[in-house]
């Protein structure tokens, strides 16, 4: 049986409304031994033979057997098998790839050797037969046209195909080196079957066992030549085939050769790799910061409580909007078994809202938004202590602050909270810095900075300053805020003003200083009705949902005034008003709770746990109050709900788009460069390498360009973790954040390979083939 058998196998070309004429009506048989020599004249239908003959080119007409078999039948992955079995072809054109070394040309062909040290051997004992062993680490793209042709023979050596097909493969070279090729492939041609396609048959002359001429698509003649009869080795070839035919194709075997060719494709351009991964590493990065925008959206689905929920807290209020007394609230607490009662608690829920300032080490004054929180425990990955005097404050904070706030030991002794100052005696770090810092007091210094923060934030306090001196003069002085000061005595104020000392520095003058405090607030009234009244009761400092007229609240502190007579006052500054009146702290807080005890309806109880807080809140209830433990949660009103998932949708709509500009982005890059690939694509299927393992290989390809931005982004997050630095640069992602980014950009890659793959193989082999094409 003949090895290939074609049958009245005609190809017709229809472009453009021609037809041409390919071949017409061809009956041929070849069979291993031979070295078949094809002459004719151009554009005679030689090439198109040689393209039927090896499944590159389908055929209109006859049939075309192998080994018996017939093959019109052939879909692509039956063509790809046949290829992969039986031929190697040799083009004029020289068809390696240009970006593969001479080595890893060769070692194309090996694929089907697992081994690395097997495969890498035989390619360098091939590339020795064909004399290339100087240059088997030069790229395609640098060998001179007959070195080109050499490693084409030597990666068809490799393949071991028992068909080698050549079409005019000396056409580009000098005579020299064409009998160098020649007698390469009279070599190589033992036990094969070599059909040659030439313009020369004089240059095979003394090879050629056998001499077709075509014209005009036909078979001219057909005649043996027997200028060197060779052995006839036929039967013993044909069974040499065999192995191959019944060789397996695991899956296993396709992948790894397909990661194979991708880490050669990856790695044979790499100017074009290092810009793949760049792009992605800056794609990738800027998915990174789009992702944090959508972290705010998830904020979103986050439950809302009415209250700042703490463990154990309860918030009561009375159900008829008076003003519960501090010894009701006590009796409350004692009755439900509170262990904590914040009778002032408006620094729990007013967020965002209280800051603290504070000098770092080079001087530089700064502030941070706090939330305030009451008996928390941070763990015991703490700086200093917990608060245990008044003044005293403990900060929680992000990684990112240690810089200033100190690593081994506190570095910032004093913050202002809204010009209070609080010593710093304890602080501890967390790494996600989408939170609020918080910060903790003890319980009168919970109430300190309650009162510090009334007075500093409601325009509701007023102070009169006026002079009385022993010789009738009388001076009236506005002063402006006042100064909540720990270091001066329970209840004293101290002026420290120039204009003061001014007007109260007349010698043998007696000046009788009035201080005078007066508070003007609002009467709150409120009718409770429906069900979510807390909601209200809860916003109830925010004036947006206050309404009522004002009744001035008036208390005269006669107090014992200091003043600091250090400073000497020049007469030129008599009219000046400017100056400080700092307050002592107990003073502070009386003139405030004077204002709060009139206004204030809401309080916190603590309990130890959070069913204990449940179960009081509902026996408080039942007494005829009104109290919710704080995480009670609320649902938001349909515009909010309405709102919020517009927002949503537009974030996850941004991330959508941010991913698809990538993906254009990196389309428009690599599509240019797609046109390289497109010929090396068509040399790979022309040695019968399968769109599988091609397809494979690019998309390997694309996931390696993607190794560097994903270790981007993990350098990113282990920086966050462990530089406080970086910390405050990079949002904080959650882990579900990551793997959003990952996957995003994940599916982007294989999307936008799929789709360049798909476009490579849209065109058919022969036609992407350099030089495989008609003339
Ligand atoms: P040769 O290799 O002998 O020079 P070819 O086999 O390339 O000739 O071409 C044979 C005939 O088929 C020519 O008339 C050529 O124009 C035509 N032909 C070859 N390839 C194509 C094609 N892809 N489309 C249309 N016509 C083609
Ligand atoms: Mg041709």
């Amino acid at each position: 049986m003949a090895l290939l058998t074609l049958k009245g196998i005609g190809k017709i070309y229809a472009s453009d409304g021609n037809i041409a004429v390919g071949i017409r009506g061809v009956d041929l048989s070849f069979d291993v031994g031979e070295f078949v020599v094809v002459t004719g004249r151009s554009g005679s239908g030689k090439s198109t033979l040689l393209n039927v003959i090896s499944g590159m080119d389908t055929y209109e007409e006859g049939e075309m057997l192998v080994e018996g078999e017939p093959t019109s039948h052939y879909l692509q992955p039956e063509w790809e098998r046949y290829r992969e079995r039986y031929i190697s072809f040799i083009f004029q054109d020289y068809n390696i790839i240009e970006s593969f070394t001479v080595l890893q040309n060769v070692e194309l062909a090996l694929m089907h050797i697992d081994d690395a040290k097997e495969r890498r051997a035989k390619a360098l004992a091939l590339i020795d037969r064909v004399g290339l062993t100087s240059h088997k680490g030069q790229k395609g793209s640098r060998l001179s046209g007959g070195q080109k042709q050499r490693t084409v023979i030597a990666r068809a050596l490799a393949k071991d195909s028992p068909v080698i097909l050549a079409d005019e493969p000396t056409g580009n070279l000098d005579s020299a080196t064409s009998a160098e090729i020649v007698s390469l492939l009279q070599e190589v041609a033992r036990d094969k079957l070599v059909i040659v396609v030439t313009h020369n048959f004089e240059q095979f002359a003394a090879t050629a066992t056998r001499h077709i001429r075509i014209f005009d698509g036909a078979v001219e003649s057909d005649t043996p030549y027997v200028a060197k009869v060779r052995e006839e080795k036929q039967t013993e070839s044909v069974a040499k085939v065999a192995p191959a035919a019944t060789k397996k194709r695991p899956r296993l075997a396709t992948l790894r050769k397909g990661a194979r060719l991708g880490i050669s494709i990856f790695a044979s351009k790499p100017r074009l790799s290092l810009f793949l991964c760049m792009l992605l590493i800056i794609g990738t990065l800027g998915i990174f910061s789009v992702t944090s925008l959508t972290g705010d959206a998830a904020e979103m689905f986050a439950p809302r409580y009415m209250f700042t929920p703490i463990k154990g807290r309860v918030v009561l209020t009375t159900q008829d909007g008076t003003v519960p007394t501090a010894g009701e609230l006590e009796t409350l607490a004692a009755t439900h078994g509170a262990t904590g009662l914040l009778r002032y608690d408006l620094l729990l829920d007013t967020d965002n809202s209280t800051y603290c300032t504070y000098h770092n080490s080079e001087g530089v004054r700064r502030s941070l938004h706090f939330d305030c929180v009451y008996g928390e425990e941070f763990g015991n990955k703490v700086l200093g202590r917990y608060p245990t005097a008044t003044g005293e404050v403990f900060l929680y904070l992000p990684i990112s602050e240690q810089p200033d706030f100190g690593k081994d030991a506190i570095a910032i002794d004093t913050v202002s909270f809204h010009s209070l100052p609080l010593s710093v005696v304890g602080v501890g770090y967390y790494y996600d810095n989408n939170l609020t810092p918080k910060l903790l007091f003890t319980e009168e210094g919970f109430r300190v900075a309650t009162a510090a923060y009334y007075l500093l934030t409601r325009s509701e306090l007023n102070m009169e300053i006026t002079v009385q001196g022993s010789d009738g003069s009388a001076r009236a002085f506005d002063l402006g805020q006042l100064t909540p000061s720990f270091s001066l005595p329970a209840g004293k104020l101290m002026i420290d003003s120039p204009a003061y000392r001014a007007a109260t520095n007349k010698a043998g003058v007696a000046y009788q200083t009035t201080v005078t405090l007066s508070a003007q607030h609002k009467q709150y009234n409120f009718n409770y009705d429906a069900e979510p009244r807390v909601y209200y009761f809860h916003r109830s400092f925010d004036s947006s949902y206050l309404y009522g007229d004002s009744t001035p609240a008036v208390k005269a502190v006669s107090s014992e005034v200091i003043t600091d007579d250090k400073e000497v006052i020049g007469d030129s500054i008599v009219t000046s008003s400017t100056g400080t009146v700092y307050i002592s702290t107990d003073l502070l807080i009386s003139v405030v709770e004077e204002v709060l005890q009139n206004t204030y309806r809401q309080a916190s109880f603590f309990f130890a746990d959070d069913v204990t807080a449940a179960d009081a809140a509902e026996a408080m209830r039942a007494a005829g109050y009104i109290a919710v433990p704080s995480d009670t949660e609320y649902t938001p009103d349909a515009i909010s709900v309405i709102l919020s998932l517009l927002l949503c949708l537009a974030l996850a709509a941004f991330f959508v788009v941010a991913i698809l500009f990538l993906a254009f982005f990196i389309n428009l890059c690599t599509g240019r460069a797609l046109a390289a690939f497109s010929g090396d694509m068509a040399i790979m299927r022309s040695m019968g390498i399968s769109v599988r393992i091609i397809r494979i290989g690019m998309h390997v390809r694309m996931l390696l360009s993607l190794i560097p931005a994903y270790l981007a982004v993990a350098a990113t997050a282990i920086l966050i973790f462990t530089s406080p630095t970086f910390n405050g640069y990079f949002v904080y992602l959650y882990a579900w954040q990551y793997a959003l980014i990952f996957l995003g950009v994940l599916l982007l890659t294989l999307r936008v390979t799929q789709k360049q793959v798909r476009r490579l193989f849209a065109e058919s082999v022969k036609k992407s083939l350099r030089g495989g094409a008609a003339v």
